[in-house]
């Protein structure tokens, strides 16, 4: 095998990104070529099932081919301007994107797990008080090859004979802000020719957009829905999730109803407890009024904290309160492990404390 040159960033800029191609744009291409068009299944089996980082890795294509798709393309775009690595196995990767800006992306161990946690955006318009991704807003959206290649540098990382298992588009930004290239990312993600992750197994979470939520609906994936909630009612959901001043929580649950009653999968609520704002024991009894006729399944989540943000940890004698009420009341409740607590791994963290650090 050749060794791999890792191209300069400016060779890189005047190439495309190959996993920007769909399986039409690629056969065009090897058309112009005059290649047959198995030759595209080829080279997607390198990139998705063999993990090749260069084309010269191709052993089954001609040289000549490889060549010319050395000339026109790369396979991987950004760079990785930081990674963490916490006791527990999750690995943080911080992408520096060759379009402008950085990217958090997240592979989390647990048990035969092997879950990925995605980035949709440069920024977050959402404007969620607690959250590091939206506090600068948004820059743009990422596009399709950006969504895949956070996807792959995380696969790379894994032993050859494990495979990553779960999806979750929880990381910087709003998926259903980005629907399109989101769901463009996710059918080769879901394909048996791309990573084969079943859709079943891959959760998109979104603030709670109504109109894109119905569009997520109509396009027939079973895909999870998770809406982060944060709070039982309007006046403490305006506050937390700005958004939601123009959206109101009514339209929020009823589009989650929708969605469930379209695909039948039960939907997730993502619940932040932050310290003395949202985890008393009104909100939980507020909150077991909201979800206990509902399927679905409660998701809280302690607050990490943010530097130079106000909010609190929750104590555990209100996380247990917490719990107890809702349980008692039949909601079915998970409270989430805090993985990755010691390497920034909250959303969009990482990226804000290098930057805050110069
Ligand atoms: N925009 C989407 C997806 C990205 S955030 C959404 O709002 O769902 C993924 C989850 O992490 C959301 O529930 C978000 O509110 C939560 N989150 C963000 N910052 C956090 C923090 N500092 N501590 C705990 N959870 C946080």
């Amino acid at each position: 095998m050749l060794p791999t040159v890792t191209p300069s960033a400016q060779t890189r800029v005047s190439k495309r990104h190959l996993l920007d191609l769909t399986d039409a744009d690629l056969a065009e291409w090897m058309k112009q070529q005059g290649q047959p068009k198995f030759r595209v299944g080829q080279v997607w089996s390198w990139v998705f099932q063999r993990r090749a980082d260069s084309f010269q890795m191709m052993s089954n294509l001609p040289a000549a081919l490889r060549q010319r798709l050395e000339e026109d393309f790369v396979i991987f775009q950004a760079d990785e301007a930081a990674c963490q690595t916490s006791s527990d196995g999750t690995e943080k990767l911080l992408v520096r994107l060759s379009g402008g800006g950085e990217v958090e992306c997240v592979l989390l161990r647990d048990g035969i797990r092997r879950s990925i946690c995605v980035s949709s955006q440069v920024g977050c318009a959402m404007g969620c008080v607690f959250c590091a991704s939206g506090l600068d807003g948004v820059e743009r959206n990422l596009t399709r090859g950006e969504i895949l290649e956070q996807m792959l540098r995380l696969q790379s990382r894994l032993p050859e004979d494990e495979r990553l298992s779960h999806i979750v588009m929880m990381g910087m930004g709003e998926p259903l802000a980005n629907l399109n290239n989101v769901l463009a990312a996710l059918d080769v993600a879901k394909a048996e020719k791309g990573l084969g992750i079943s859709p079943r197994r891959i959760t998109i979470s979104t603030v709670g957009l109504p109109p894109a939520i119905d569009r997520l609906a109509a396009a027939d994936v079973p895909f999870n829905l998770a809406v982060s909630l944060h709070a039982p009612n309007e006046a403490l959901r305006n506050e937390l999730v700005p958004v939601n001043r123009k959206v109101g929580m009514d339209a929020v649950l009823q589009a989650a109803d929708r969605y469930f009653a379209a695909n039948g999968r039960r939907l997730t609520f993502e619940y932040v407890l932050l310290g003395g704002v949202n985890d008393d024991e009104t909100c939980a009894r507020q909150l077991v009024k909201l979800l206990k006729s509902r399927n679905v399944m409660l998701n809280v989540i302690p607050y990490n904290p943010v530097a130079g943000l106000p909010y609190l940890e929750p104590t555990k004698t209100a996380i247990a309160k917490f719990r107890q009420i809702l349980e008692q009341g039949g909601v079915t409740v998970k409270f989430r492990q805090r993985k990755g607590g010691e390497i920034d791994a909250a959303c969009g963290q990482l990226r804000r404390n290098r930057q805050t650090a110069g």
